[in-house]
């Protein structure tokens, strides 16, 4: 029996597992005890994740639509119809008219290549699903200390005095590290979670700030000006290491704790009490999508302010961890944007270099993010790998009306999902267990997957299909093996520069990029000046009357579900709507009716589940549940395009069925 390495395909952590293998069979998996993070821990869902490789509806060979149905055709019919309508769309709309997003799951090598495509077909419209998530804080994290990544690694967890959670249940979205925040507890370290919602995680804190909805920013300021007028901030820090000190000191000002505890609803007290407890030092900021899929990139900023004025970060146990949550969505955002280049912003000098390895010239008209192409009217021909928009994107009717609009819709997947139902081609693609290649997870450790088992049927990998298209569009230098693209991403990517083949597939070794440090900023910032800067961001009350519904994770369940409701034993979950008493009895809606819930853009049926862990004024729902999008609107943040999943003005109505 042969033992296999590969890293989990769910969350960002990107655990190491072993898959024992026999005659091309996975006869069963456990936790790799010699990954540097996750060191011999897995969740339930790790546990299970490749028994999906033996579900019975893997798409086996590419299929053509005609008319309402699709056929069987071959791969060589396949690319070449693919390829030659590509070109007629370019042709008749122009290259900008085309657009090529994908999902997180894919891995560097993959994301690169498709990337390299769609600006050797002459357009900059490639974007990942990075987009919808965590793209407020990469963008925020850029401008503030250098680069788009996590300052700090997990392991920092046991050397601080303090972890603050700001939107995000650890327990049910990244599992294993509710280990380290378990362990470092036991050991005196202060949790405080900052959620509308009585989360797991919430339950596990000291401290917990059961905010409104969207108040996060004012709450952050308040908390900036109390510290620095109270002398509670680093002055050395602040002297020495940042570039705006005093204009943020009198930005600022006009945010105070009084006011902060109106519309935060959370005490006076208690924001004082979290105030002196972040003074203190080390103390690590980590935050999910609560802060990026509400008030966005402002947000963020917000809350690093937090961290550099109490110079928490460039220490041990101190410094800024973002939970990201798919295996690859820290990759896929540093190397597929439509508005930068993978070696940098879009320059002409920067196009000049990607020519000399690429041999062609990458177009300088910035492209259109994912949620832009999807909301607008610019593109005819749409090629989508391992991505379900069709669940995935807010106003999910708007969603699907415009993929039915396409000229030409490719889609690449191991499984017919919502979105491949409406595609003109349906590629199969192999699971993370019958390819390699590799992937970035939530703190910068690259690591390598390999393959275990070969995949069924007609099933080509993704670099084939991107290196067989390319050819037929006249297109050369793309390859199908991925050790081949590592060594060439490497080259273009700067970020990646350091890693060797040989150290990202060795599961124990600090393969971290740039410089494998587990604590970045030591003593200068990557910005330009080297020095770090404050954000000066307003505040905006949220609009609209009615309840306020917040999308999140179940431990058990992944995204859109496509994964994990094929793994045998999975049972499926039934709609709920969790509402607080309060607003139940006023609604006079009783434990397990049915309810609509109705929002500016849709609606969908629920059953109403009555809890005090939600806060009066706002309801939860599953991010999972295959209705949930028909209800959260196209509203996005201004800067970074990423929809308000978590802050969708809803009302309820009774059903008349229990
Ligand atoms: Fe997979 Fe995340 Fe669970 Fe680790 S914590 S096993 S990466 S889902």
């Amino acid at each position: 029996m042969e033992v296999i390495k590969t890293i989990c395909p769910f969350c960002g952590v990107g655990c190491g597992l072993d898959l024992y293998v026999e005659n091309n069979f996975i006869i069963r998996s456990s936790p790799s005890r010699e990954h540097i993070l996750s060191g011999g821990h897995v969740c339930g869902k790790g546990a299970i994740a490749s028994e999906v490789t033996y579900a019975w509806d893997r798409l086996l060979y590419p299929l053509k639509r005609v008319k309402d149905t699709f056929i069987r055709v071959t791969w060589d019919v396949a690319i070449k119809e693919i390829s030659s309508k590509l070109k007629e769309i370019k042709e008749k709309y122009g290259p900008e008219s085309i657009a090529f997003y994908g999902g997180c799951q894919n891995t560097l090598e993959e994301v690169y290549s498709f990337m390299k495509l769609a600006r050797g077909l002459g357009t900059n419209n490639i974007d990942s699903c990075a987009r919808v998530c965590h793209e407020p804080s990469a963008m925020a994290l850029k401008e503030a200390v250098g680069i788009g990544a996590s300052s700090v690694a997990v392991s920092e967890i046991l050397n601080a005095k303090n972890v603050v959670i700001a939107g995000e249940s650890i327990t049910e979205s990244h599992p294993v590290i509710s280990q380290y925040l378990v362990e470092a507890k036991r050991k005196g370290t202060k949790i405080i979670v900052i959620d509308p919602r009585v989360t797991g995680t919430a339950k596990l804190a000291d401290m917990h700030l059961q905010i409104n909805s969207r108040s996060d920013i004012y709450l952050f300021n308040a908390v900036a000006n109390y510290l620095i007028s109270n002398g509670l901030f680093d002055r050395e820090f602040v002297v020495n290491r940042i570039e705006n000190f005093d204009e943020f000191v009198r930005f600022i000002k006009g945010f105070t704790i009084e006011e902060a505890e109106k519309v935060t609803g959370v005490s006076k007290d208690k924001i004082i009490e979290f105030a002196k407890i972040i003074s203190s030092k080390p103390t690590i900021f980590s935050w999910g999508l609560g802060l990026t899929q509400t008030t966005g990139v402002n947000a963020v900023k917000a809350y690093i302010n937090l961290a550099l004025i109490t110079g928490n970060i460039g220490i041990e146990g101190a410094g800024l961890l973002v939970y990201r949550g798919q295996s690859n969505v820290q990759g896929s955002g540093d190397i597929a944007k439509p508005n930068v280049f993978p070696n940098g912003p879009m320059t002409e000098d920067n196009a000049k270099e990607l020519s000399k390895v690429w041999g062609f010239l990458p177009p300088l008209k910035e492209g259109l993010s994912i949620t832009e192409a999807f909301f607008g009217n610019k593109i005819r021909a749409m090629f989508l790998m391992n991505y379900n928009p069709a669940q995935s994107l807010p106003n999910r009717n708007r969603v699907i009306s415009f993929l039915k609009s396409l000229d030409l819709l490719v889609v690449m997947d191991p499984f017919m999902t919502e979105t491949a139902k409406y595609a003109h081609y349906v590629l199969p693609t192999p699971l993370w267990v019958e390819k390699e290649g590799s992937v970035t997870n939530l703190d910068r450790l690259v690591k390598w997957r390999f393959k275990a088992v070969d995949s069924p049927g007609e099933v080509k990998s993704e670099l084939w299909i991107i290196k067989r298209i390319a050819e037929e569009l006249g297109l050369n230098g793309f390859h199908d093996d991925p050790k081949i693209v590592f060594k060439e991403m490497k080259e273009v990517v700067r970020l990646y520069s350091n890693l060797t083949l040989d150290e990202i597939m060795d599961y124990s070794s600090n393969s971290r990029y740039p410089n494998h440090e587990t604590v970045m900023y030591k003593e200068r910032f990557l910005t330009p000046s080297g020095k770090a800067k404050l954000s000066l961001v307003g505040f905006d009350k949220l609009q609209g009357e009615g309840l306020i519904l917040i999308t999140g994770r179940n431990v058990t369940r992944y995204n859109s579900d496509e994964l994990i409701k094929r793994i045998p034993g999975y049972s499926s979950f039934s709609s709920n709507l969790y509402i607080n008493p309060i607003d139940a009895e006023s609604l006079s809606i009783e434990e397990g009716e049915m309810v609509k819930v109705i929002s500016k853009c849709g609606m969908a049926i629920f059953r109403a589940r009555i809890s005090n862990e939600v806060k009066p004024g706002h309801v939860f729902a599953y991010m999972h549940d295959p209705y949930v999008n028909n209800v959260v609107c196209d509203d996005f943040d201004e800067i970074s395009k990423t929809p308000r999943y978590k802050a969708t003005v809803v009302k309820i109505e009774k059903l008349r069925h229990k």
